[in-house]
């Protein structure tokens, strides 16, 4: 693995090439990346990286928001067959057909859906801009919110706006119970339960807060306490464990893991690097300037780079 690394870091600066990976990559990814961050932090990354080539560790939405944000620079996705299931839940036909039955909605998309879809939208979000956003669009008009249905509650109870909500979801968060939270916290009495938004309901009102990735590594840094219970996908207690170690992380259990992210690996990062493997992430141009109006208007309605 040393090998790979110093492979890694040599062909990193003979390609002018920056890397870019999400929290819930694997930890042995993680580590050789120079920047790990949630959808939104990669967002900025991307956007202001004056690398020529940008490696994406990541899922595929997220090197196609990369390529939109930076079109002068090259986006390599390691791993092509990287998707994200709940981005695929809902397709631009489908959207168009709510936008006709709510014609005076505004169209608030998660960053996790396709350029297709950020193209057909008013503004994206992440979780961890969403309720700011949500709060700042025109209070006389509802939102149609696509496509993740918890992330999609968890605005309307924070915020009280009226939503129409798509019935997409994420399959690892959905492996998230209250079973799983309570016994993580008969075993761990004295720590807190962070849990994502695209957790469902039943699950989010067991926890002590409820914070995207990027939140949950200011949260836990900020914090008194000295142990927390991670109710997201397990990627993130590496993260944690780096970024602020010396206190304790349980996740909530083993089994929510993200198949499409763990795909990564080092070899598969060098091989991008070198040219052998991974694919260079191209959107179409007239989708693409459509998408980026969307994700402008969210990096400018986000509150404190939030
Ligand atoms: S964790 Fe869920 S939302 Fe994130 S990439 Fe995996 S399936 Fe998609």
């Amino acid at each position: 693995m040393a090998d790979l690394r110093t492979e890694i870091e040599q062909l990193k600066k003979e390609r002018d090439a920056v890397i870019l990976a999400h929290t819930y990559q694997p930890a042995e990814v993680q580590d050789c990346a120079d920047f790990v961050g949630d959808s939104y932090g990669l967002s900025l990354e991307a956007s202001r990286t004056a690398a020529s080539l940008i490696i994406f560790c990541g899922v595929r939405f997220m090197a196609e928001t990369a390529a939109i944000l930076n079109t002068s620079r090259t986006v390599i996705l390691p791993e092509p067959l990287a998707g994200c299931p709940m981005a695929e839940m809902i397709t631009a036909q489908e959207l168009g057909q709510l936008k006709n039955r709510y014609p005076d909605h505004a169209v608030m998309c998660y960053v996790n859906s396709t350029a297709e879809i950020k193209a057909m939208a008013d503004v994206c979000c992440t979780s961890s801009n969403a309720l700011s956003i949500a709060k700042k669009l025109p209070p006389e008009r509802g939102i149609i919110f696509v496509p993740d249905r918890h992330l999609g509650s968890w605005i309307e109870e924070q915020t009280g706006r009226q939503m129409v909500l798509w019935d997409g979801f994420c399959p690892t968060h959905l492996r998230i119970t209250p079973e799983m939270i309570t016994t993580a916290r008969s075993e761990h009495p004295a720590a807190e339960v962070l849990i994502h938004p695209e957790a469902p309901h039943e699950c989010r009102v067991l926890a002590d807060a409820v914070l995207s990735t990027g939140g949950m590594s200011t949260y836990v840094e900020k914090s008194d306490n000295d142990e927390f219970i991670i109710a997201t996908e397990i990627g993130l207690v590496h993260t944690l464990k780096t970024n602020t170690p010396g206190k304790k992380y349980y996740p909530v259990s083993d089994e929510v893991t993200c198949p499409n992210m763990k795909r990564g690996s080092l070899v598969s990062v060098r091989n991008a690097l070198a040219g052998t493997g991974g694919e260079k992430v191209v959107v179409d141009s007239e989708v693409a300037a459509k998408a980026l109006r969307s994700l402008e208007r969210m990096l400018a309605l986000s509150e404190d780079g939030k």
